[in-house]
């Protein structure tokens, strides 16, 4: 396993367990190069973000040489995306559903996923996905991120709850479909591996059947753990490698920064 790279990560300024500080001496720690904040930029999750900017900025030349710190944004499919102006990179996440009572998460608890299913849709959980892919086809669009993040969170309780059959056309197709038209824009989608080291779900985001869908559209990876703590900045990387291997995947892609404030892609073999 070659990557020494997380770009997903979330500290006490939102809704993280650690300081920004004891997430990157964790990251030298763990013998990582690189270290991406991805600060939620949410309806729901609340951050200071120019008190954000400022203090990974100032880390990141408190530990310039030691390790390469990149100020990214998590911004949400739903959230003002000029807020993450100043921002090396932008994952791209659809969290929740606009409604009429303003935006309902589809993962911060199951009480509320059922509460929008049954409001919303009828209880059909089917249409409540179909939507959320709808919504998460524009993301590109609309958010311009650098890699999409967790592509199918809309299933976070389904190991618990059994809402729909990951299988089933009316799930699959939806998200098949956003799925190919997303690859189009070319960018990375991340293996969020999350739920998985937490020992909620057996699969990750994009589930295998997805994630090969994704290598035969031609699309690209890259890994992420959306650490809430500094003790997962790796967490379940070398699981997520080997199951992009078994779905064709030969490479991973990293974030650089290219010394002019940008950042550039680099692949890097799994
Ligand atoms: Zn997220
Ligand atoms: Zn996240």
């Amino acid at each position: 396993m070659e990557i020494k790279a997380n770009y997903h990560t979330h500290t006490n300024l939102c809704d993280g367990a650690n300081t920004p500080e004891e997430m990157v001496e964790a990251a030298i720690k763990d013998g990582l190069q690189y270290l991406g904040f991805s600060g939620h930029f949410d309806p729901d999750v609340y951050m200071d973000i120019e008190k954000y900017k400022k203090e990974i900025r100032s880390l990141k030349e408190k530990y310039r040489g030691k390790i390469g710190i990149l100020l990214g944004a998590e911004v949400d499919r739903l959230f003002d995306v000029t807020k993450a102006e100043g921002c090396e990179y932008i994952i791209g996440s659809t969290h929740g559903l606009n409604t009429d009572e303003g935006v309902m998460s589809v993962d911060s608890s199951p009480e509320t996923l059922k509460k929008l299913c049954q409001e919303y849709f009828g209880g059909d959980y089917y249409k409540l996905t179909k939507a959320y892919y709808e919504l998460e086809a524009t993301v590109v669009d609309v958010v311009k991120p650098d890699f999409i993040g967790h592509f199918d969170i809309v299933t976070k309780y389904n190991d618990e709850l059994h809402f729909v059959d990951e299988d089933d056309p009316r799930y699959l197709k939806p998200a098949l479909d956003t799925l190919e038209y997303l690859c189009g824009y070319g960018i990375p989608f991340e293996i969020n591996t999350a739920q998985y080291y937490r020992g909620k779900k057996k699969e990750m985001y994009p589930n295998m059947r997805l994630l090969k869908a994704l290598h035969d559209f031609g699309g690209r990876i890259v890994l992420s753990s959306d650490a809430h703590n500094s003790a997962v900045l790796t967490g379940a990387f070398d699981v997520a490698a080997k199951r992009a291997a078994v779905c064709g995947f030969t490479s991973a892609n990293i974030l650089i920064p290219d010394g002019s404030g940008h950042v550039r892609w680099k692949e890097v073999a799994l």
